[in-house]
């Protein structure tokens, strides 16, 4: 499995698992679960949930995929920003780990900015690592701006990665942020890497998939891990899903397919702000 380093050098893996919208309801339950248990198997050992999905629904399924196998499994998952001042943090980590059936969270991270001031969610954090019960923390839906502030407080320094929509119909961060957060050793975490499925029918990536032998997800996901710094975590809830997406880091795009690519998904010519899902 390809790996990616985060600040302080713990590696991994660049292609991992999501879990928006899993644990939701009793139907398909099955499914997911067996997607995540071969995600896994198949080295997509990095799990990202949040407390947000499924309103704690996603993260007991977690829990139930991951029991017994802990050990090697990178966790990631996520404080709403209504729970994250200094004591909710750490009381909405401890719901977490609680239905997640573990002991500590690999990286936690702040869902995306709301009211409660930055330098407390920061100060949550850091007592959580202090306890032990996450072991890195880091950022989602941060724009440079808010990553300069955020870095700049007592901590911030430390901050694992900016979690953000980004794939090749979102390429708006390639113009500030991504460079920004290379400047800064960060690798970021790519959201939504197939635009929920939407990606999946432009005429640009069906013409490369067809060259490789391969399908639009793997190519959109091929085309997101060849970069030095930068995790995808798809979702799959169908276990052919995920191991249709296993075979991405298999792919290796010519620069004649990058050029396709590029011409299909123009990269940004001015900057934008940072677009959420
Ligand atoms: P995504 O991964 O881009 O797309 C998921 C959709 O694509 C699902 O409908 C899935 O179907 C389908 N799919 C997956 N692999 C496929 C394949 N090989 N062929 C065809 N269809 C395929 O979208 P996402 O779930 O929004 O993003 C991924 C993860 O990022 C989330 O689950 C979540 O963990 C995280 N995320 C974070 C934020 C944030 O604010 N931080 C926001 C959005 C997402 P099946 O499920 O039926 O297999």
């Amino acid at each position: 499995m390809r790996q990616v380093a985060l600040p302080g050098g713990e590696r991994v893996p660049a292609l991992g698992l999501g879990t928006w919208g899993m644990g939701e309801a009793r139907r398909g339950a099955a499914d997911e679960a067996a997607a995540l248990t071969l995600g896994i198997e198949l080295g997509m050992t990095l799990i990202d949930t949040a407390e947000m999905y499924g309103e704690g629904g996603a993260e007991e399924l977690v829990g139930k995929v991951i029991a017994g196998r802990r050990q090697s499994l990178f966790i990631v998952s996520k404080v709403y920003p209504h729970n994250a001042t200094r004591p909710g943090a750490i009381a909405a980590c401890e719901r977490s780990l609680k239905r997640l059936g573990t002991d500590r969270i690999d990286l936690y991270l702040l869902h995306w900015r709301g009211e409660v001031p930055l330098a407390e969610t920061l100060e949550g954090f850091l007592e959580l690592r202090r306890s032990g019960k996450i072991r890195h923390y880091g950022v989602s839906n941060l724009d440079t701006a808010d990553m300069e502030e955020w870095c700049a407080l007592a901590g911030g320094e430390a901050t694992a990665t900016d979690q953000v929509l980004y794939n090749l119909s979102r390429r708006g961060v390639e113009w500030e942020l991504l460079p920004w957060l290379r400047r800064h050793g960060m690798p970021v975490m790519a959201y939504s890497p197939i635009e929920q499925g939407r990606l999946l029918r432009h005429r640009a990536l069906a013409a490369v998939a067809r060259r490789h032998d391969a399908t639009p997800a793997q190519i959109a996901l091929a085309w997101l891990i060849r970069q030095e710094g930068v995790i995808a975590i798809p979702k799959a809830a169908l276990p052919q899903h995920a191991r249709e997406n296993r075979r991405a880091l298999d792919i290796t795009l010519s620069a004649e397919d990058l050029a396709e690519l590029d011409q299909g998904f123009p990269p940004p010519r001015r900057a934008e702000p940072l677009a959420m899902l």
